[in-house]
């Protein structure tokens, strides 16, 4: 259903593009937050080291979950199912979310990395549930974020962050020709034996989604006072917490 204007329903028009899995679980969401999806546009610019720049994107409002098309043409099935998975954890199970205390865009940009990076490991293998095979776009994705990794300037805290998260996720990609690569790359800048611990760690704090949390902060340095988490229930967007200690 192609389409290049704004469609007058653009929940109506997404759901009619949807498999019937897929709108279940929408609809799931729907009832949770006792509100419509809300389909609309990205707004925000299209970073040029993004690998994957027609990609939809997600967040929680106050009246529920918003899907962020980059345009009103094809829709990606797996694509809009990835962000569904994602409204799925944060509204239907109230799966708690770090964010920032301050509303500075930087710190917004790193909370949301860490969360993308958190969420991935539980949603992407249920991709396969509705019939993809996610492999493929992370090895892709995974292989432009180390690329840029050693291209661009970061400084010590980004270089650490995305070495750090990077590396936990890696497995997604299911590549073992990748995951020697960048080892490689970990040791050359002197992270593999702490993003070995990293990763571990995190795979075993994954049922306790707010420890993982409390332990990504502690890693990166980042203070405890500077971030919270919060957690969604209808009508209260958002119930406010303390990180735990790690
Ligand atoms: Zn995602």
């Amino acid at each position: 259903m192609k389409q290049n204007s704004t469609p007058s329903k653009p929940r109506d028009w997404l759901f009619a593009q949807l498999p019937d899995k897929q709108i279940g679980l929408a609809e799931a969401i729907e009832r949770k937050q006792r509100n419509p999806l809300n389909i609309c546009l990205r707004e925000d610019a299209i970073s040029p080291t993004d690998p994957n720049p027609d990609a939809p994107a997600c967040y929680v409002s106050r009246n529920g979950g918003v899907i962020q098309l980059r345009s009103w043409g094809d829709v990606s099935v797996n694509a809009v199912t990835h962000e569904l998975l994602h409204l799925e954890r944060y509204i239907e199970n109230s799966i708690p979310q770090l964010t920032p205390k301050s509303s500075s865009e930087e710190r917004w940009k790193i909370t949301s990395d860490i969360e993308n990076t958190l969420e991935h490991l539980s949603i992407v293998p249920l991709e396969r549930e509705y019939g993809f095979d996610p492999a493929p776009y992370w090895r892709a994705t995974f292989k432009s974020n180390w690329d840029n990794l050693l291209e661009r300037d970061f400084n010590e805290f980004a270089l650490k962050k995305n070495a750090m998260l990077g590396y936990t996720t890696l497995p997604l990609a299911e590549d073992a020709q990748l995951e020697a690569q960048v080892s490689k790359i970990l040791d050359e800048i002197g992270f593999l034996e702490e993003a070995v611990e990293f990763r571990s760690k995190m795979n075993r704090l994954k049922p306790e989604k707010a420890k993982q949390l409390a332990y990504v902060c502690k890693s990166l340095g980042i203070s405890r006072g500077d971030v919270e988490l919060q957690r969604y229930f209808p009508q209260n967007w958002a119930k406010k917490y303390p990180l735990p200690n790690s």
